[in-house]
């Protein structure tokens, strides 16, 4: 069994292997009791009937009926994979990490990390689909499979939806219709929720296999009126319950990690004061940046007498099944990412949940036994404010980087694409001119040499750019580290509660000389290496350690496909110039320039927005900029900003700057002229 997986960007986790060893072995037989009693148990041998008859097959069950953990296996049973893996993709890394390790589990295998394992001895690989999307960049006939199963498929993730573009036999054939070629290749469609017709239509109508799901009633109850603060409601509310309600654990949906953070410190506070009288209460947060260690603790049995509460992201609303749930706590939230083509601003807000997914969200009460949903909104709100559906992510993401995978691909005509719900032709457009931009695509809207070399990268099309013009600059080796830290996301730098001035000090170190927020990341990992990755090192100056070797993980396997396209690994640490002309080679769309009110004016496509409090430019306010991301929360933020003089981007990008975007006038003349 093996756990490939990426996080949100695409990359490999150590891979597992297949390892036979008597504890295991011991643990695997009884598990194999506990298999037999699943929902989807007594359909195993019409579901393998189904696959031998039909090429696809919708299936669709109740979230816990066993489809993740099961179907694999009996597919491994019946001896599919003499003829290849069983891949099953997930639309979350967590999720794909956490069914994994059940698996080998049941199986009796070894999911570890001790041996590197091999493909040929992959059996069952559990990944996210942005992983299979990319193997077939590879393998484009995927021939190293005998069955893939899209898992989760009701999520519509960008990825589930154009592995489904690929898969099917289109009605323009093209070398891509991948079930057509593969006329062995089995492909199981699964999911939660009953849009199963839409999947059915779209694959010709194939097949819908329904496992009756055990489904116990679910009383739900509503707010009166609205809540303020939804926090403060899911702590009261899990405390009442707590108190008054009997046993049975109790399932809070939160939008994020903070969130989750935020609320497991106050129910400890609280719960300290409640005495010896009141059960105990076990608190486990589950999120995406969750240890793995930690992850474990939410399927952990509750001990006699204790009732647990499980604070998580929407991730615990289909994809992880966590027994013995009997109250959910639904707030009616998540975060949303949104894409704006017109500015090409991504943003992920908190927004109401769709009505599909508070169905979800009750129903996860209801599996064991009768449950009790308590929504912290209204009935009125609940018909009013609540979509039918959630939209699928195609519809409102930036595309760009579907766009390199699919042209490289060979894929040209993007518009006649048999997408399941077509994308907003603007965003397109948007995507096909970033990539010209970046001279990723030339004016005929084919895949140039550039091009070819950046879609190695499992990276944002901007950040491949940037790998791919560091060869010009000699600092592949610095801007691999940057885009390496940069990929992790904004949890390098730790900052608890009570000692912040001290968290704040250590970063600032980093920042020394004004260097900006790239070359910040990039000392912050050479610090560590000097110092042997050590983990006393991140301790002593407020870093991350998962979050570090997260990084040292992706560094590696950006210095292997480095080798792929070419490009030495050189380093031009001297030279920090280069460094942020290689990153402005790639980010030189995104230039801001400073105004007299400390906001800023993009330059292209102009809007105001504003360096993000936590850079280390957010008091220096150079004149002008290059910002890895935009960010919208309580203003639009630049995130990760750089300094950068602005005949660099007529230098970098003539073709998208001209003299007239990037004069400058001399500081003394500024005032009485420009304001
Ligand atoms: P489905 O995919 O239909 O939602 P799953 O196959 O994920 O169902 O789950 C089947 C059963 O396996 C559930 O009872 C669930 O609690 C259990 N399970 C899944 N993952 C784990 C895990 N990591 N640890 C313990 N139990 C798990
Ligand atoms: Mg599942």
């Amino acid at each position: 069994v093996k756990a490939s997986v990426m996080d949100g960007d695409e990359f490999d986790e150590e891979p597992n292997e297949l390892l036979d060893k008597p504890k295991e072995k011991l643990a695997s037989e009884m598990l194999q009791e506990e298999r037999k009693t699943l929902p989807i148990y007594p359909y195993r041998d019409q579901l393998l009937q189904a696959v031998q008859e039909y090429q696809v097959i919708v299936i669709v069950g109740e979230t816990g009926s066993g489809k993740t953990t099961q179907i694999p296996q009996y597919l491994h049973e019946a001896g599919y994979t003499k003829q290849g893996k069983v891949g099953c993709t997930q639309p979350r890394r967590v999720a794909a990490m956490s069914v994994a390790a059940r698996v080998s589990q049941e199986m009796g295998v070894k999911l570890g990390h001790e041996a590197y394992c091999t493909s040929e001895k992959t059996i069952l690989k559990y990944m996210t689909d942005g992983m299979l999307l990319r193997e077939i960049l590879s393998e484009p006939n995927l021939e190293s499979y005998s069955v893939l199963m899209v898992d989760e498929a009701h999520e519509r993730t960008l990825s589930t939806d154009i592995l489904f573009g690929l898969l099917k036999a289109s009605r323009n054939p093209s070398i891509y219709d991948l079930i057509k070629f593969r006329s062995d290749l089995k492909l199981l469609i699964s999911s939660a929720t009953l849009d199963a017709e839409k999947f059915s239509d779209y694959f010709g109508s194939a097949p819908i296999f329904k496992i009756p799901g055990r489904r116990y009633p679910v009383e739900i109850h509503y707010t009166k009126a609205p809540e303020a603060d939804y926090i403060d409601a899911a702590i009261v509310t899990v405390l009442q319950v707590h108190v008054t309600q009997p046993s049975g654990d109790i399932l809070v949906f939160l939008t994020g990690q903070e969130e989750i953070e935020t609320m497991e410190e106050i129910l400890k506070h609280r719960t300290r004061g409640l005495g010896t009288k009141i059960a105990e209460l076990i608190i486990c947060p589950i999120y995406a940046n969750l240890p793995t260690e930690l992850q474990a603790k939410i399927f952990e049995p509750t001990p006699a007498g204790a009732r647990k509460v499980v604070l998580a992201t929407n991730i615990a609303e289909t994809s992880l099944t966590i027994d013995g749930i009997k109250y959910v706590i639904d707030p009616g939230f998540a975060k949303v990412k949104s894409y704006n083509p017109r500015t090409g601003m991504e943003s992920l807000l908190v927004n109401p949940i769709s009505k599909a997914s508070a169905m979800q969200r009750a129903g996860r009460s209801g599996r064991t036994g009768p449950g009790k949903c308590f929504r912290l909104y209204t009935l009125y709100n609940y018909h009013k404010d609540m979509d039918d559906n959630t939209v699928p992510e195609i519809q409102r993401t930036n595309l760009a980087n579907v766009v390199l995978i699919l042209k490289s691909l060979g894929i040209d005509d993007l518009v006649n694409f048999d997408f399941i719900d077509p994308p907003p032709e603007e965003a397109l457009l948007k995507a096909l001119e970033l990539l010209f931009a970046l001279s990723a695509l030339n004016k005929f809207g084919e895949l140039t040499k550039v091009g070819r070399r950046m879609a190695e990268f499992p990276l944002d099309p901007m950040l491949s750019k940037m790998i791919v013009a560091s060869d010009k600059y000699k600092c592949s080796d610095e801007i691999i580290t940057v885009a390496a830290m940069l990929s992790v996301g904004n949890s390098i730098f730790y900052r608890p509660k009570d000692k912040q001035v001290h968290a704040d000090n250590a970063r600032m170190n980093f920042h020394l000389g004004n260097v900006g927020d790239h070359i910040a990341l990039l000392r912050v990992y050479n610090s560590w290496r000097e110092c042997n990755y050590s983990t006393q090192w991140c301790y002593e100056n407020y870093i991350q350690v998962r979050s570090m070797k997260r990084a040292r993980d992706i560094r590696d396997q950006l210095e292997g496909l480095l080798e792929r396209v070419e490009i030495e690994l050189t380093s031009n640490l001297g030279d920090l110039d280069s460094i942020k002309k290689a990153i402005t080679s790639g980010f030189f769309p995104h230039s801001a320039k400073l105004q007299k009110n400390g906001s800023y004016w993009t330059v292209k496509h102009p809007q105001r927005v504003h360096i993000h409090p936590s850079s280390g430019l957010a008091q220096v306010l150079p004149r002008w900029v290059v910002y890895h991301e935009l960010v919208l929360t309580t203003k639009e933020y630049m995130r990760q900003v750089t300094e950068l003089k602005p005949d660099w981007l007529v230098e970098i990008a003539p073709h998208y700057y001209q003299m007239k975007d990037v004069e400058d006038l001399k500081p003394e003349l500024q005032s009485s002229i420009i304001y």
